[in-house]
């Protein structure tokens, strides 16, 4: 709403108007939207937001829309969160908790983001918008523009989750399959996008995404009646639902809802991508691009993220880690999760699980701390995953 004040660069700290049309700081950094969270403050309160209706819109006085009229909605957010006793027990947690991101439209947290972001961009009628995706963006990405009306254009790997490729075709997409990784689809989009007429709504190369996968940030806090947990396992591709939460709960701070004490955040990568483990364990301040990637786990082949610093500044102000699991274990995980949960979850989520039981061993966590996992989508996303596990014949 009215409420955004301006655009931040999270580099050069340098500011850009308000309901203007944006992508990246000149000097490459991603633009954060900053409130008016002192007058937000004056008119908002804990005990009004309990009334609003269940999903992330509730939000709406820290969201950057400003006209009703313009949301594209299809129920996305206020997910459960799940006390997972089994699991706990399983793996020696006494507070043990789930955010099944699972449930949101398309099946991912993603729709968080895509909710924002094309709601924005139908302010200043954008009639068509481009993404490249690892797949699960590009689902989401697909089925608010049906919603919008907006033409999308989609860049996905050749080896994207059929799930991807056949839901974006229904959902009227224009897509292809590019024979590389992430990368490779987001140097088409970027040669292709002034001659269409496409706005790119990259990971962070739009400002409005990462308002709505703040969003996350916000619920666990009001979930818990307003007091954090003590650690939050993230699996970190892009970063930008870490980056987002870490937003929200300065943003909580200055609303004045919660206090000073955070959570460690904890980002979980695949063995074969990880470059913010990498430049955690190096104490770099930017990632380097990771050779080769390559992990079942979809949403975390990203071999150089964006937010890299934002990333790093989060996870270490926090007293996090950062942590990289094997693919054969995250489908372990995932399995044994789904049995004693009855939750399928995204490999990426399960990746967490295999991290938490190191951290537990290794005495970075206490039995007693209250964790949250974050599973990011659904398990139903990736049958060739986890079919593998399972034949038929
Ligand atoms: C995109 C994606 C991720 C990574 O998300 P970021 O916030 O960009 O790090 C994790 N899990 C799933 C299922 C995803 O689709
Ligand atoms: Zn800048």
């Amino acid at each position: 709403m009215p409420n955004v004040s301006y655009l931040e660069c999270s580099l050069c700290a340098q500011r850009f108007e308000a309901n203007k049309i944006h992508n990246l700081c000149p000097c490459g950094g991603a633009l954060l939207v900053r409130y008016h969270l002192d007058a937000v403050r004056q008119t908002w309160s804990r005990e009004s937001l309990a009334q609003s209706k269940p999903d992330l819109w509730r939000y709406w006085p820290v969201l950057p829309v400003n006209r009703r009229e313009s949301v594209v909605s299809l129920g996305e957010g206020m997910t459960p969160l799940f006390e997972t006793k089994r699991l706990g027990a399983a793996v020696g947690a006494k507070d043990l908790w789930v955010k099944d991101e699972g449930l949101n439209p398309t099946g991912s947290f993603k729709a968080r983001g895509m909710t924002t972001a094309i709601s924005m961009a139908r302010e200043p009628g954008i009639t068509k918008i481009a993404v490249p995706s690892a797949g699960n963006a590009a689902s989401a990405a697909a089925a608010y523009s049906a919603a919008a009306g907006i033409e999308a254009h989609i860049f996905m790997p050749m080896d994207v989750p059929q799930a991807n490729f056949i839901e974006c075709k229904a959902l009227g997409a224009h897509v292809t399959l590019v024979n590389g990784l992430i990368s490779d689809c987001a140097k088409i989009v970027t040669e292709r996008k002034d001659q269409e007429g496409w706005f790119d709504v990259s990971t962070l190369k739009e400002p409005y995404r990462i308002e709505g996968k703040k969003t996350m940030g916000y619920e666990v806090a009001e979930q818990f009646g307003w007091e954090l947990p003590d650690a939050i396992f993230y699996p970190t591709g892009g970063g930008v639902g870490l980056i987002g939460m870490w937003k929200a709960f300065d943003e909580l701070e200055t609303l004045g809802w919660i206090g000073s004490k955070r959570p460690k955040m904890i980002a979980v990568q695949a063995a074969g991508c990880q470059p913010m483990v990498r430049a955690f364990e190096r104490g770099d301040q930017r990632a380097e691009f990771w050779q080769g990637a390559s992990t079942v786990a979809a949403g975390l082949r990203v071999p150089k993220p964006l937010g890299d610093t934002l990333i790093l500044n989060a996870v270490r102000s926090s007293n996090g880690t950062a942590m990289a699991v094997e693919d054969a274990d995250t489908i372990d995980a995932g399995i044994e999760l789904a049995s004693l949960e009855g939750m399928f979850v995204a490999p990426e989520g399960a990746a967490c699980i295999p991290a938490l039981r190191k951290l537990l061993a290794n005495g970075f966590l206490k039995a007693s701390e209250r964790i949250v996992i974050y599973n990011t989508g659904s398990g139903l996303k990736y049958l060739e995953t986890y079919g593998e596990r399972f034949p038929r014949a």
